[in-house]
């Protein structure tokens, strides 16, 4: 994996490839990251950078025997060890990483960004306890004493080590502190609390941000084909994690749609305990995401006010849309239509002002509702 295939991050990828030039590795690092940020791949990245054969300044080579076999995870001097549990045919001292191999590449190939829930489906999971055992502890001190193959450094990725147990973490304590020379211990998590204070102490911490929307946008025109409009879209509600952008494909659509028809339902009937729950998950989506919202809620009301057109028209909405845009332009008159798109705007404006969003959207449910049900 290459630096370059991971969106954004700038200043972390320059961070850790200064390390390496100043050859300031440190033998254990901890990538912390939440969920669905660039944790493992950036791990990968730093692995497959090390090792390559003719580094640029930026990013490893990509085409050297080490990268070709770092980026299909064959590479013998980069290992990995990852939470697992038994399966119809692998159970009792077989459960450990190196049973699950295979599956564990075909799932890097798609799902760096993926879950311990998406690995543990994706090789059928029997038991959902999975964890990293004392067996495998004993394993990793096994495989590190050897010295490496091919590479430069050899390389352990544990993925999620808050999935050790005691015995297993306690294990490691050892070899973690003095390990062999030129050998890396890469730790990926998403809940370093989780982590004993032994393991912790021994890591380097190195921080991984989420992603921006426009990290996450960019990633999705160029590795899912998703157009420019809808990426936006589906950044906003991503909360800086590929994984649930990757999630929010099918669904990003529907769930504006949802939103956007509850909340009109509610302004009418002036209900307002439903209102501070929408008003809560407006408050969730980023700024751009509110922005891009506002402008959804305009162009329902654009169509609301031509919906006679709609019923023969060719046009971009779906059905719900198409149907909840008839329906509202039958039932308020033109008058109407015109003095909400009118809200929608103005609070468009204040909020790019930054207004405070949760007044600013209780004032507008409550305007909207006044117009609604004017005589
Ligand atoms: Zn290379």
């Amino acid at each position: 994996m290459r630096f370059s295939e991971i969106p954004g991050l700038s200043s972390s990828k320059e961070q850790l490839i200064h390390a390496i030039k100043g050859n300031h590795v440190a033998h254990a690092q901890l990538f912390y990251g939440p969920q669905g940020s660039a944790n493992l791949s950036l791990a990968l990245a730093y692995a497959t950078y090390i090792n390559c054969k003719n580094p640029s300044d930026t990013d490893s080579c990509g085409i050297c025997e080490s990268c070709t076999k770092m980026d299909r995870f064959i590479h013998p001097d980069l290992q990995f060890v990852f939470p697992v549990s038994s399966t119809k045919s692998v159970t009792g001292k077989n459960v450990v990483s190196s049973s699950y191999l295979n599956e564990w590449r075909t799932f890097l190939l798609n799902n760096k960004y993926g879950s311990v829930e998406d690995w543990s489906a994706h090789y059928g999971a029997e038991n959902k306890q999975a964890n990293i055992s004392k067996e495998e502890s004993r394993n990793i001190i096994k495989s590190l004493t050897l010295k490496s193959f091919e590479a430069e450094y050899k390389v352990l990725i544990i993925w999620l080590p808050e999935y050790m147990n005691a015995f297993a973490a306690n294990g490691i304590l050892k070899i973690l502190e003095e390990p062999a020379e030129k050998t890396l211990f890469l730790l990926v998590s998403c809940d370093y609390e989780r982590l004993l204070t032994t393991i912790l102490s021994r890591c380097q911490l190195f921080k991984v941000p989420s992603f921006t929307d426009e990290e996450i946008e960019k990633y999705l025109v160029e590795n899912k084909n998703i157009e420019s409009d809808k990426a936006k879209k589906i950044a906003s509600l991503s909360e800086g994690s590929i994984r649930s952008a990757v999630e929010h494909i099918d669904s990003a659509e529907d769930d504006a749609h949802v939103m956007f028809r509850d909340w009109m339902r509610q302004c009418w009937i002036k209900d307002f305990t439903s209102l501070n729950t929408t008003n809560d998950l407006f408050n969730k989506l980023s700024k751009n995401g509110q922005k891009l919202f506002l402008q959804y809620a305009l162009n329902m009301m654009r169509q609301a006010l031509v919906s006679d057109y709609l019923l023969g028209e060719k046009n971009k909405l779906n059905e719900p849309e198409k149907d909840f845009a008839i329906k509202f332009g039958k039932t308020l008159s033109t008058q109407k239509l015109e003095k909400i798109s009118e809200e929608f705007s103005r609070a468009h404006y204040h909020l790019e002002r930054n207004a405070n969003v949760r007044i600013l959207f209780m004032d507008l449910s409550i305007s909207l509702g006044r117009i609604m049900t004017a005589a």
